[in-house]
């Protein structure tokens, strides 16, 4: 028996839940992990890019980040346009969850209230029970009042104004308005802060900007109440390297906001369609109100949504992963004209999953278990300009044979299903990249002649990890399931720099060759 004797949990508490794990949820359907899709985490299906280089912020790891982080409160105040002079009116936390936890701490005890509305992000809640206070929906008399706009789970959006007055009601309590969505819908409350001094905004770096990993949010307020914000906060809550790439980002917003909003808006369009009950949504996730075990239903297929009071929450990936969920609630899609492709495939020796966007901005997420071939290809789809998902597990205890070929194969398959038609192309591309001492050449041509010339002159017998044999091979296989002819050279003394301009050149005729020509064919034979 334990001696510890915390303070009682009220009675009903429940800790915060995740969505079950991609593995468990595989092993529960006898599905590969490659095969599962996460609809539930509200994030943006790719990364963020930091916009400093890694090796800087990781360069003094031995040292606590600066603890006033004026640096990113600067750069918070100037994102939030009250320009960066007002940075103490931002604080800093690990996560919008933090802040929710400090504002609970701040301002709520055994004998206060909080006002919270259902159904609403729980952490609310969990966050008041934890100092000790009553909950209740009631906004009078209450000691802090919650607010999430856009709602999560219902993605409403509350107009601002409407909030500037509610808070005006309580004048003697906080009204913290959770704007973690906020660059996908709605109105934030910071330019009303003078008008409603006990207003507190919530944001995040985890959903537009794609951080979520880095777990930096922030707090903006009154001078007043964010410096009382500041004397209770933990002393150092943000890693250093994550308060300067969450800086550099907050000064530089690379935002994919519009894409999501469209496709949001597609989704919600195809449920209500098929009969769902789906309200509007100001977030990067839509709602669907529902009495049917969906969640349940979806996981049987490798694919977790939330679920939550009254429905299910989906988060919104991007169209093809989107259709693959459409598709499992029986929604029949038509083709769209956008050129990108979801390749899932599975054999005995290797499980992948490739999501390919050719407009995309040259961002790519790869995880191979081979971090040589997660090089390579991450080097292609920056030069490619295309955005690159690609998630594989192989034999790779056998060797890394069959995952190489299966990835570029792979690969080579979501090219040929994203350029569809293949009508209107430039339909050749061309380049000569240099990487040091070493210099490739590639050219390619999309019409459909599958073909592959490869030399890659490498001196030793392993690049990378990898048998030197397995790399032109893997080219071959790309070349033969993108159906179109790939030719690249490429040699130098260093293997890896050989590899790595093989790799970019391959790139960058693909840019070219896949970026819209004129239009009808281009070929003098006619059908390409
Ligand atoms: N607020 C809301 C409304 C959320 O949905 C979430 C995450 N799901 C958070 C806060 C947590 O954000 P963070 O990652 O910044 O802790």
């Amino acid at each position: 028996m334990s001696s510890l004797e915390p303070v009682a949990l009220p009675a009903g508490f429940t800790p915060y839940v995740w969505a079950p794990g991609s593995a468990d949820v595989a092993a529960r359907h006898g599905l590969r992990v490659e095969q599962v899709l996460r609809f539930d985490q509200n994030t943006p299906p790719l990364p963020g890019v930091p916009q400093i280089p890694l090796a800087e912020s990781f360069a003094r790891l031995n040292e606590y980040p600066d603890g006033t982080y004026r640096e990113l409160r600067q750069s918070a105040a100037a994102y939030v346009g009250l320009g960066e002079d007002s940075w103490q009116q931002v604080v800093v936390g690990a996560g919008a969850d933090d802040l929710i936890l400090l504002c609970a701490r701040a301002f709520l005890r055994p004998g206060r209230r909080a006002a919270i509305e259902t159904p609403t992000y729980v952490v609310y809640e969990e966050a008041s029970q934890l100092a000790g206070a009553e909950i209740g929906r009631e906004v009078e008399g209450a000691d802090l009042v919650w607010r999430c706009n856009p709602n999560n789970p219902t993605g409403a959006i509350t107009p601002s104004e409407e909030l500037v007055e509610l808070a005006r009601s309580v004048p003697g309590a906080p009204v913290v308005v959770d704007e973690a969505y906020i660059e996908y819908g709605g109105e934030s409350v910071v330019p009303c802060l003078g008008a409603a001094p006990n207003l507190i905004a919530l944001r995040t770096m985890s959903k537009a900007f794609g951080f979520a990993s880095l777990r930096v949010g922030y707090a903006v307020a009154a001078p007043g109440v964010a410096a009382m914000l500041e004397e209770r906060r933990a002393p150092a809550p943000v890693a250093g390297p994550a308060a300067r790439i969450a800086a550099a980002a907050l000064r530089e917003p690379r935002l994919d906001v519009a894409a999501t909003i469209a496709e949001r808006e597609r989704v919600a369009g195809a449920l209500r369609a098929a009969g769902f009950d789906v309200p509007v949504s100001g977030g990067n996730f839509v709602y669907v109100r529902t009495e049917r075990p969906l969640a349940a239903e979806l996981e049987t297929h490798g694919l977790i949504v939330r679920s939550v009071a009254g429905g299910i929450r989906i988060g919104i990936r991007n169209p093809t992963d989107d259709d693959v969920l459409l598709r499992a609630l029986g929604i029949e899609i038509e083709q769209r004209q956008s050129r990108s492709a979801t390749v899932i495939r599975t054999t005995t020796e290797t499980a992948l999953r490739v999501t390919l966007e050719l407009d995309g901005s040259g961002r790519a997420r790869v995880a191979t278990g081979i971090g040589f071939l997660d090089h390579l290809l991450t080097l292609l789809a920056f030069h490619a300009g295309f955005d690159l998902d690609l998630l594989a597990g192989g034999d790779v205890d056998v060797d890394e044979h069959h995952t190489v070929e299966d990835v570029l194969a792979s690969l080579g398959d979501a090219l040929a299903q994203a350029l569809g038609s293949r009508d209107g192309l430039t339909r050749y591309g061309a380049a000569t990249v240099p990487m040091d001492e070493a210099r490739a050449v590639a050219a390619v041509d999309l019409v459909r002649r599958p073909h592959a010339e490869i030399g890659l002159g490498f001196a030793g017998d392993r690049v990378g990890g990898l048998a030197v044999t397995l790399l032109p091979h893997a080219l071959e296989r790309f070349a033969m399931q993108a159906a179109c002819t790939v030719h690249v050279e490429s040699s130098g003394d260093d293997d890896h720099h050989v590899a790595e301009a093989a790799f970019k050149a391959l790139g960058r005729a693909l840019r070219e060759a896949c970026s819209p020509g004129r239009a009808g064919s281009t070929s003098t034979k006619g059908a390409a």
